[in-house]
């Protein structure tokens, strides 16, 4: 299946931009991270590499938002770098959810600013946070609802029980789910084969042999989108695990854009 007619197998060889089809970067980030340094967190350093990759949109959050409580912060680096780069950088807005009352003023904050998505995160190593069941998240949800804004979710398997409820709560809400096959799989792959509004993000540093194709084995070609973690994670080595995967051409153009544009993107966006 996969072999010399494979236009994504010739270019990432080649070292040529994928430019033949639509790229989309469902999960990126921005600014320093607390615990090791990162080369190079200028969004202009981000955007030449997506020049040299054939990424043409990548949708950020900022580190400083989700590692300490510092949404505010973390939310004004996203905001000078989607003004900056409007056709190639989409926003997600952070909120410090361990403080109800910061919530709705910081969405509507996102609103105004141009943001066009949420992302939320469940503890992640020693960074502690209200899990997925907590109630302050109701009002982020009915604010998703009602601005038509696809939710990036951190998840390492376990939070999806805690997702589940809202899933089902909140139909018209795209919610991805990052890190699919960092643990317990058979989970995700029920909630993409289950529920309409889930998508299965990609980014994990790992690359387990035939991950991909087993996605696509199990009916998700249609479900699965790719994400790098960039600047966390190199999208050269994310975008890799597309790339070569034994999976038709068809299905990598989905994974690669096609989906993403449709669980990320709005009318408005
Ligand atoms: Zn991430």
């Amino acid at each position: 299946m996969t072999g010399e007619n494979d236009l994504f197998v010739q270019k990432a060889l080649a070292g040529q931009p994928i430019d033949h089809c639509l790229v989309i970067d469902a999960h990126g980030h921005l600014g320093e991270n607390p615990t090791f340094p990162i080369i190079d967190t200028d969004p202009a350093s981000v955007v030449a590499s997506m020049d040299r990759i054939g990424i043409d949109a990548l949708w950020v959050s900022a580190l400083p938002a989700i590692y300490g409580g510092y949404a505010e912060r973390g939310n004004a680096i996203v905001e000078t770098a989607i003004h900056r780069y409007p056709q190639r950088l989409f926003g997600y807005t952070v909120v410090d959810i361990g403080y109800p009352d910061r919530v709705i003023p910081t969405l509507e904050h996102g609103q105004r600013a141009g943001f066009t998505g949420i992302k939320i995160y469940s503890p992640i190593g020693n960074v502690p946070a209200p899990t997925y069941a907590s109630p302050n998240y109701e009002p982020l949800y009915n604010f998703a609802d009602v601005h038509h804004l696809p939710i990036l979710a951190h998840t390492w398997g376990s939070e999806l029980d805690d997702l589940e409820p809202w899933i089902k709560r909140y139909p018209n809400v795209n919610i991805l789910l990052a890190h699919t096959g960092s643990a317990q799989l058979e989970k995700y792959i029920r909630f993409g084969r289950e529920y309409p509004n889930v998508f299965l993000e990609l980014c994990y540093s790992l690359s387990p042999r035939g991950f991909v194709e087993l996605l696509v084995r199990e009916g998700l070609a249609d479900k699965v989108v790719w994400g790098s973690d960039t600047v966390f994670m190199s999208a050269t080595q994310q975008i890799g695990r597309v790339l070569f995967a034994k999976i038709s051409p068809e299905d990598k153009e989905k994974i690669l854009g096609l989906n993403a544009k449709r669980a990320l993107y709005t009318e408005t966006t």
